[in-house]
């Protein structure tokens, strides 16, 4: 490309939403042949909202949702946004705190008080007397009970060597219902038992499946990573028409991912939002930050798509074939 090319190209691509860090970013786009996707604010909007919420034997659907926003009060995941909302939409109290910590791609493990003063009501286990002689719920003075509560994948729960109830279990059937729907599911377990699973819906942007159509119309193929389980992630691939999925993937895993693409010969571009999707978007050949997402993803891109409109991807890639075959 000439220099006045790459300068059109570059202003035409801001007027359109479309940021390039370099002049090498625009000369690039157009070699793409892989576009790695991040689902959740990628090709999703990102912003969760529940949905659903189905309860082990001796629990009630309010005890759950209180103790699982309770939990994740403290996160700023996307989906504890999204359970903290929906227990407050529903006028729930939620119990204290006492420790919180973090599983980054897993969920969240946090140690919350039931003090029947603070809580919507004490955990009326119908197996009260079971409870009571729980080894892990902490008994503090008799004043109030602390109990663990572990929210997060299905994952985090098998790796706690939590048992799940069988798989003809309602609430378990319920789960695979929605993810076949493309919600996300979180399981709730407390003091180390399965109490029950939520489920999280987030909407498509309307503009993922045309300009997946378009990428594909490009011979650039499509490939959407999520640490979400398998049957959410089909689900998602096949409302957008992405046939390459990715599920279960860990954050630090995106990278690798992009560079087995590259080793195997592929010209590799990342769109992604998330802290996350960072050390990603660094790795790819071509790194187009969603303009919405985080500044790390941002800083870590080549591209800028302003308004996280997956159609300015495509507008990206168009601009530099224009570029480079100095078409004005
Ligand atoms: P994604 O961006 O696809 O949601 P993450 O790596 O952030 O991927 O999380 C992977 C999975 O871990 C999520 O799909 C979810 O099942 C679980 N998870 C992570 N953080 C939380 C949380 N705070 N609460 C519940 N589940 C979580
Ligand atoms: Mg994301």
């Amino acid at each position: 490309a000439t220099p006045l090319s790459v300068t059109i190209g570059t202003g035409r691509g801001a007027r359109s939403g479309v940021l390039y860090r370099s002049a090498d970013a625009l000369q690039k786009a157009q070699k793409v042949d892989v576009i790695v996707l991040d689902k959740t604010g990628t090709i999703t909007v990102g912003k969760p909202q529940l949905t659903d919420t189905a309860t082990a034997i001796g629990w009630s659907r309010k005890e759950l949702l209180a103790l699982a926003a309770s939990a994740e009060g403290d996160s700023e995941h996307p989906l504890a946004l999204a359970i903290v909302d929906g227990a407050k939409a529903q006028g729930l109290r939620l119990p204290p705190v006492l420790s919180f910590s973090s599983l980054t791609g897993a969920g969240v493990d946090a140690l919350v008080s039931l003090q029947s003063s603070s809580a919507t009501s004490e955990p009326a286990k119908s197996r009260s007397a079971e409870a009571d002689v729980d080894k892990s719920s902490v008994h503090d003075g008799g004043e109030g009970r602390q109990s663990g509560v572990l929210v997060g994948s299905k994952a985090l729960l098998d790796e706690r060597g939590i048992d799940l109830p069988a798989g003809d279990d309602p609430a378990l059937m319920s789960a695979q219902r929605w993810a076949a729907q493309g919600k996300t599911t979180v399981y709730v377990a407390v003091d180390g038992r399965f109490a029950g699973v939520l489920a999280v819906s987030d909407k498509v942007k309307p503009s993922s499946a045309k300009a997946i159509q378009a990428f594909k119309d490009r011979r650039i193929a499509a490939v959407m990573l999520t640490g979400d389980g398998a049957g959410t992630a089909q689900a998602v691939g096949r409302e957008v028409g992405v046939e390459r999925v990715v599920s279960q993937v860990r954050p630090e895993d995106k990278a690798t991912i992009v560079k087995a693409l590259q080793r195997q010969g592929h010209t590799v571009a990342m769109i992604g939002d998330g802290i996350n999707d960072a050390p990603a978007l660094a790795q790819a050949d071509l790194g187009m930050a969603i303009g919405t997402g985080t500044d790390v993803a941002i800083e870590s891109a080549d591209i800028t798509l302003v308004s996280g409109d997956l159609q300015s991807a495509v507008t990206a890639i168009d601009l530099s074939g224009a570029a480079m075959r100095d078409i004005h």
